[in-house]
């Protein structure tokens, strides 16, 4: 679901007329999964292919810490609080919200593996809607998503006075269309 959250961060940055950056956006939507690099590299996260499976959305992903439901909030608490430091209230809540929509869109698309505590503390069950199962849906919800920010990132962008959009802006938009492009064609792949 890496294009699914791109294309989330994209739409908030079109829809929103805060001061937060995009690149602040679009790192906030993968915060829970470039934590989980570190982590997966100390043993203390697994991923567990599943044999027989393409590798679309082929796999357990055992992110006991930055993928259960209290640690998504804690990192979205304490990447909002500095947000907000940075770029106001609103920018501060801004990322907080994008950064656990990634725990969510996850939610949407695991097979039941996101734990509800930490290291899956008291055996609580475990969380996942499984959209993973159907591929071709999953495909399809990630390309609308991508489609829709787009769209909305692409009409956010300044025109120049005779309401048409500006070389800038034309450059801005093909390098958006151009990395969602890319982040999808990276999940199908499964690179
Ligand atoms: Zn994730």
């Amino acid at each position: 679901m890496f294009a699914g959250h791109f294309g989330l961060a994209a739409a908030v940055k079109g829809r929103t007329s805060s001061r937060v950056p995009l690149w602040a956006l679009m790192l906030a939507t993968q915060l829970l999964d470039i934590l989980f690099v570190p982590l997966l590299l100390a043993g203390a996260e697994k991923i567990e292919e599943i044999p027989g499976k393409e590798s679309y959305g082929g796999a357990l992903i055992h992110a006991d810490y930055t993928h259960s439901l209290a640690g998504a909030l804690l990192v979205a608490a304490i990447a909002g609080w500095l947000a907000g430091r940075r770029w106001g209230k609103n920018g501060g809540w801004t990322i907080g919200a994008v950064v656990f929509s990634h725990w969510l869109l996850d939610l949407i698309v695991h097979r039941p593996d996101l734990p509800i505590l930490p290291a899956n503390a008291g055996g609580l069950p475990l969380l996942g809607l499984g959209m993973w199962h159907y591929p071709a849906v999953c495909a399809g919800v990630e390309a609308l998503i991508l489609v829709v920010g787009a769209i909305f990132y692409i009409r956010s962008l300044p025109r120049s006075s005779v309401n048409r959009p500006g070389a800038r802006s034309v450059a801005a938009g093909a390098a958006m269309v151009l990395t969602l492009a890319a982040s999808l064609a990276t999940d199908l792949l499964g690179a």
